[in-house]
C-alpha cells in the first residue's frame, strides 16, 4: 500500500497491510540543518517548508507529510503579530500581542494572509511532489486559536465567567479554520491535522468541552468532510474524559497524548474511530531501543496509526523516527481489529 492509502484506510476503519506511521509537526533540527535552511525563513518560505517536511517524511519512511512548524498561523491571519521564537533554544512561534474585542478579528481575508498563503503554497508542493504520502497540514483548533487571540489565561477565566464570549472567540477561530481548509482543499490536500492543545483536560472541564467546544469542532469536521477532506483531531495532555465527545465530533482520527492509556481510550472512544498515538515525544530525542519498545507497546495496545503522542521535538533523532517505522513493519500482521 502507498502511505497515503494506508492512512486513509486506517481513517476509514478498513484493513491495512501494516499500521501507518506519522508525526505531528516536524520542526526537527537535524533535517532542517541538512536542507541548509535558516531561521526564521523556514517558517516563511513555502519552498523551504515543503523541502524540510518532505525530507523528514521520505528519509524516515513516514506515511504523512506535515506542514507548517508552528501553531499561530490563524491567529496571525486574524490580526495578531507573531514572535517566531528562539530557534537556538527550540521555542516555537507565539503571539506578540492580543485582541480585546471580537470585532477586532480580521475574519474576511484569511486565505490572503501571508502566513496562510505560505502554508497553502507549501502544501501544493508536497501534494504534487509526495503523491504517495498524505499531506496533513496542521490547522490550529478553536480553543488554541482563541487563546492566541485573547491570551490563554484570560480565555480560561472567560470560560468560567463569560462562557458565551469565549464561545464567540471559538466560532471566530472555527470560521478561520474553514477558510484555511477551503484554500488547502483547492491545492489537493486530502487530510487535516486539527490540533487543539489548549482544549486539554488539564485546562478545560469535560462538561465545558461537551457543552460548548464540541459543536464548534463538529462544524469544522463537517466542513472538512464536505470538501472531501479527512480530519484528525489532536488534543494534548489528559484527554480521556473528553475522548467520547471528541469521537462524537465525527473526526476520522483521534491523536492522543502519551498521558492517555490506549486501552482505556479505545473503551471511551468506541470501536469505529481511528486512534493515533502515543509514543512519548521526549523519547524521540533519546534511545532508539526505548522508542522501538514503546512503539511496539502502542501497537499492542491497539493504536491504529503510530505516532509520537504529540509533534516530534526539535531534538528528535532521525533514527528514532525510523524506529517507529521499524516497529510498524515488525507488527505487519496487526491489521485492523475484526
Ligand atoms: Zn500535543
Amino acid at each position: 500500500m502507498k502511505g497515503k492509502d494506508r492512512i486513509k484506510a486506517a481513517f476509514e476503519n478498513e484493513a491495512v497491510d501494516r499500521i501507518p506511521v506519522g508525526s505531528g509537526s516536524v520542526m526537527i533540527r537535524d533535517y532542517i540543518e541538512r536542507t541548509g535552511a535558516s531561521f526564521p525563513e523556514f517558517h516563511k518560505d513555502p519552498e523551504l517548508m515543503a523541502r524540510i517536511s518532505m525530507l523528514v517524511s521520505h528519509d524516515a519512511g513516514l506515511d504523512n507529510v506535515v506542514i507548517p512548524f508552528g501553531m499561530v498561523n490563524q491567529a496571525h491571519a486574524l490580526g495578531v503579530d507573531v514572535e517566531w521564537g528562539n530557534w537556538e533554544i527550540g521555542t516555537k512561534p507565539s503571539p506578540k500581542n492580543h485582541l480585546d474585542d471580537p470585532k477586532e478579528a480580521k475574519t474576511e481575508n484569511i486565505a490572503d494572509d501571508d502566513v496562510i498563503r505560505t502554508i497553502v503554497e507549501a502544501a501544493k508542493i508536497t501534494v504534487e511532489e509526495s503523491p504517495d504520502r498524505l499531506t496533513t497540514p496542521l490547522v490550529s483548533g478553536p480553543v488554541t486559536v482563541a487563546g492566541h487571540l485573547v491570551g490563554t489565561e484570560k480565555l480560561m477565566a472567560m470560560t468560567i465567567k463569560d462562557p458565551e464570549q469565549a464561545e464567540e472567540w471559538f466560532k471566530i477561530a472555527a470560521e478561520s479554520a474553514k477558510k484555511e481548509i477551503k484554500a488547502l482543499s483547492e491545492v489537493g490536500v486530502e487530510g487535516i491535522y486539527y490540533c487543539d492543545p489548549t482544549a486539554s483536560g488539564d485546562l478545560l472541564s469535560p462538561k465545558y468541552y461537551n457543552d460548548i467546544v464540541k459543536d464548534v469542532v463538529t462544524d469544522v469536521v463537517d466542513y472538512a468532510h464536505s470538501r472531501g477532506i479527512y480530519l484528525e483531531l489532536h488534543i494534548c495532555g489528559k484527554s480521556e474524559e473528553i475522548l467520547e465527545y471528541m469521537a462524537e465530533t465525527g473526526a476520522d482520527s483521534l491523536h492522543i497524548d502519551q498521558k492517555v492509556d490506549l486501552v482505556d481510550a479505545r473503551k471511551r472512544a468506541g470501536d469505529d474511530v481511528c486512534l493515533a498515538g502515543n509514543v512519548e515525544p521526549a523519547k524521540m530525542t533519546k534511545d532508539y531501543s526505548e522508542v522501538l519498545k514503546e512503539a511496539g507497546e502502542s501497537i499492542a495496545k491497539g493504536a491504529d496509526y503510530l505516532k509520537p503522542g504529540c509533534g516530534s521535538p526539535t531534538g528528535t533523532k532521525p533514527k528514532n523516527l525510523k524506529a517507529l517505522v521499524r516497529a510498524a513493519k515488525r507488527c505487519c500482521f496487526h491489521g485492523k481489529r475484526v
